[in-house]
């Protein structure tokens, strides 16, 4: 679980919209392309972006089979006004849509949706369930509006009466103007991000409510993890502070929720086992981008873990994440 992919072609929503930062693709001759915001230089990516084939070699070289997919977060557009925000989606999704249904045994689909409307965002949501997608990627924060939010609470509901699953990922990182340097909003940035978003589904009560929301945490939940002792701190000397929407210990949500295994730290997944359980940590690759975990699961393969937490992190865990059965792939 935990790879991006786009389609080759994006149409220029800002020209169509006449507004906005809308990102579209430049391509160069070498057959990489330039991702553009706004006139600017977001990111060059290569054909492994959007390569259908090229991805599936790739995969094979680690002995992996099946990637679930979803776009990239620059894509989600939240600021969007919300009638284009659904049409980027819809544009995105079907895209996902068709990809599994031609690739059945290889690609599983996350769609997005307008985060920034409620009402629309349900509406996608049950188009997508009808167009073969399980599940959903959304930000870690809708415009620097927390996940814990009120106007976010029918979406989740939504996703739990369909029974699509939720995979949070950073973006919009916290920070990011004044830490550029070092790349600072991807290794300091995303981890808070993700941390932001457990935080804040765990304290608004949004998981206490919804038992039954299958939410997957990125980057093995951020610094969620490596920090729940200060949070269940903080939770029990200041429940004035922390305790307002939810009474629960935060601790008690751990291995409720799945998290993916990209920590590129043996030390740091067993960590992240011990507290989540074998059956909560997906196999993550984030692939094709260099932060990711490019030698897929090798460190795990190279590892003394037992055979069966192995396999419960290389399939299934995602599958009981996804609620797909493991025969759709064999
Ligand atoms: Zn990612």
């Amino acid at each position: 679980m935990h790879s991006h992919i786009i389609p080759k072609k994006l149409p220029d929503w800002t020209e169509k919209f006449g507004y906005g930062k809308f990102i579209y693709l430049e391509p160069n001759r070498d057959g990489s392309a330039d991702m553009m915001q706004g006139g600017k230089f977001f990111r060059r990516i290569q054909s492994d972006c959007w390569d259908e084939s090229e991805r599936i070699t790739d995969y094979q070289k680690f002995n992996t089979q099946v990637q679930v997919v979803c776009t990239i977060p620059v894509l989600f557009s939240y600021w969007a006004k919300p009638a284009d925000g659904l049409e980027l989606s819809m544009f995105l999704n079907d895209h996902l849509s068709d990809l599994v249904a031609r690739y059945p045994k290889n690609y599983i689909g996350l769609g997005t949706v307008p985060m920034q409307d409620t009402r629309l965002s349900i509406l996608e949501l049950e188009r997508i369930k009808k167009n073969g997608l399980v599940g959903i990627q959304i930000g870690s924060n809708i415009n620097d509006l927390n996940l814990s939010e009120e106007q976010f609470f029918p979406i989740f509901e939504a996703c739990e009466r369909l029974g699509l699953a939720v995979m949070i990922h950073p973006w919009n990182m916290m920070g990011f103007e004044s830490m550029e340097k070092y790349w600072l909003p991807w290794l300091v940035g995303m981890p808070a991000e993700t941390s932001r978003a457990a935080c804040s589904l765990i304290f608004g009560g949004v998981l206490e409510r919804l038992p039954k929301l299958r939410v997957c945490f990125s980057h093995a939940g951020g610094s969620f993890m490596s920090t729940i002792g200060r949070i269940e701190h903080g939770f029990n000397c200041r429940p004035d502070l922390v305790a307002i929407d939810n009474p629960i210990n935060p601790r008690n949500y751990l291995g409720k929720f799945w998290v993916d295994c990209i920590t590129h730290d043996i030390d740091a997944l067993e960590y992240i086992l011990k507290l989540q359980g074998s059956k909560k940590v997906c196999l993550g690759s984030d692939y094709p981008f260099p932060l990711g975990d490019l030698e897929i699961g090798k460190f795990i393969e190279d590892s003394q873990l037992p055979n069966e937490t192995i396999e419960d992190i290389f399939c299934n865990s995602t599958l009981e994440w996804l609620q797909l059965d493991k025969k759709l792939f064999l």
